[in-house]
């Protein structure tokens, strides 16, 4: 039996705790915030009694069955679709783009074969390989499109001009031809019934763990437990002492109203002079439930700051050259096994959290059988 220290209570150790609790050990989760989930935490508001998604947004979905009845062991799901809207140019369109879109966008009733050769008549064909994520999207739907739809978002979303960003964000035709409008193409979507928190604290109640909430790590901790896992920032891990990787962080103004704000859970804002990329209305995410009043977030993106939450990873070259000499220095550790989005430095949907902490338990548990060094990552780090 080994004694092990997780700092941080999302997801990721979350999962990790949970098994290796069942594995025999025993497990003690830190977080520096008053309450488990990390950035998926979701709580009631006193004023409107809505579930709120306090760090954003989240809707789960996967493909993964493993993943899907995983957590269904932990609390009851909702079935719950993501149909997303975005306001442009002064009108209202559905996304992803789909046949609705193409339609409404160039006045016409096309069939998805006419829309087809439609948007291939639009889409920039003398953009043989395309670097930037400008080059990709011109090259997909062409110039109309991209600027309705892409342009001002993303330029808002990552603070900087579309051509600046790699082609590789924009990895398929962003198009359907069809009717469907449904934001994500998975097997399984839905919402925690009482929230993400609720499925993270039944994760968690297992007599072999013990959870401390408003406790930060400090390196002291390290001589009390047999290993680590590090779900925090990988820099924040060695103070900075190389310099700070590049985050996105999100500012939320929050206001309530009476009824129903908008009509719907989310609705982006496509154009540059609007300075919010969307607006979130919580209680939409939760239709099965009756609100009179109604509470919303109108999102703000820009560069995180060293006081500021990390939210989404940036990873362009210098970030990159950065990570580099980071996962160099982590690899040289033999306490400390980094896990989640913070401590690999990447974008992880929720389901791709869970799969990779069940494998990470799965290797620990054969490394330990085998009586070897536990890794600094069960993850590809290569950059
Ligand atoms: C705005 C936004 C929207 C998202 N929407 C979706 C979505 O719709 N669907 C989806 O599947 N995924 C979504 N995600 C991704 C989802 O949030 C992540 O998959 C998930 O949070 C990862 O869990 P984690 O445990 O790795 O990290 P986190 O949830 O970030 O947990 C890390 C924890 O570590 C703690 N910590 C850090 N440093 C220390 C320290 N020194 N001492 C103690 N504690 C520490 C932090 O307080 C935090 O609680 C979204 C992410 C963002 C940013």
């Amino acid at each position: 039996m080994k004694n092990f220290l997780l700092v941080g209570a999302g997801f990721s150790n979350a999962v990790i705790a949970r098994e290796l609790a069942e594995q025999g050990h025993r497990v003690t989760v830190i977080d520096q915030r008053n309450h488990v989930a990390g950035n998926c935490h979701s709580e009631r508001d006193s004023e409107t009694d809505v579930m709120v998604h306090i760090y954003g947004p989240h809707i789960f979905h996967t493909d993964n069955e493993r993943v899907w009845n995983y957590i269904n062991r932990f609390g009851e799901w909702m079935p719950f679709i993501n149909r997303v809207k975005t306001i442009s140019q002064g009108a209202v369109y559905s996304l992803p783009i789909n046949l609705h879109t193409i339609n409404q966008f160039f006045g016409k009733t096309c069939s998805p074969a006419e829309a087809k050769l439609l948007i291939e008549s639009q889409a920039d064909m003398s953009i043989s390989d395309p670097q930037t994520f400008e080059e990709q999207a011109m090259r997909f739907v062409g110039k109309d499109l991209y600027k309705a739809f892409f342009y001002g978002y993303t330029k808002k979303q990552w603070g900087v001009e579309p051509k600046e960003l790699p082609a590789s964000i924009l990895k398929r035709l962003p198009v359907r031809f069809n009717y469907d409008d449904n934001y994500f193409a998975h097997k399984y979507q839905g919402m925690p019934k009482e929230g993400y928190t609720a499925i993270v604290k039944n994760i968690l109640n297992h007599p072999n763990i013990e959870v401390r909430l408003n406790t930060a790590f400090s390196q002291d901790m390290k001589a009390k437990f047999d290993h680590i896992f590090w779900s925090g920032p990988l820099d924040a891990y060695f103070d900075f002492e190389l310099g700070r990787l590049g985050y996105r962080t999100l500012d939320f103004e929050v206001f309530r109203a009476e009824g129903d704000y908008q009509g719907n859970a989310v609705i982006n804002y496509g154009d540059e002079n609007v300075p919010y990329t969307r607006i979130s209305e919580h209680k939409h995410f939760a239709p099965w439930e009756q609100h009179a009043k109604t509470i919303c977030y109108r999102e703000f993106s820009r560069l995180c700051e060293e006081k500021d939450i990390p939210y989404y990873p940036i990873r362009l070259v210098k970030d990159k050259a950065l990570l580099k000499q980071y996962v160099d220095k982590a690899n040289k550790e033999t306490q400390v096994t980094f896990v989640g989005r913070l401590g690999t430095y990447r974008y992880l949907d929720m389901d791709v959290t869970i799969k990779e902490a069940l494998e990470t338990a799965e290797h620990i548990k054969e490394a330990l059988a085998s009586n070897q060094v536990l890794a600094p990552f069960y993850v590809n780090m290569d950059v």
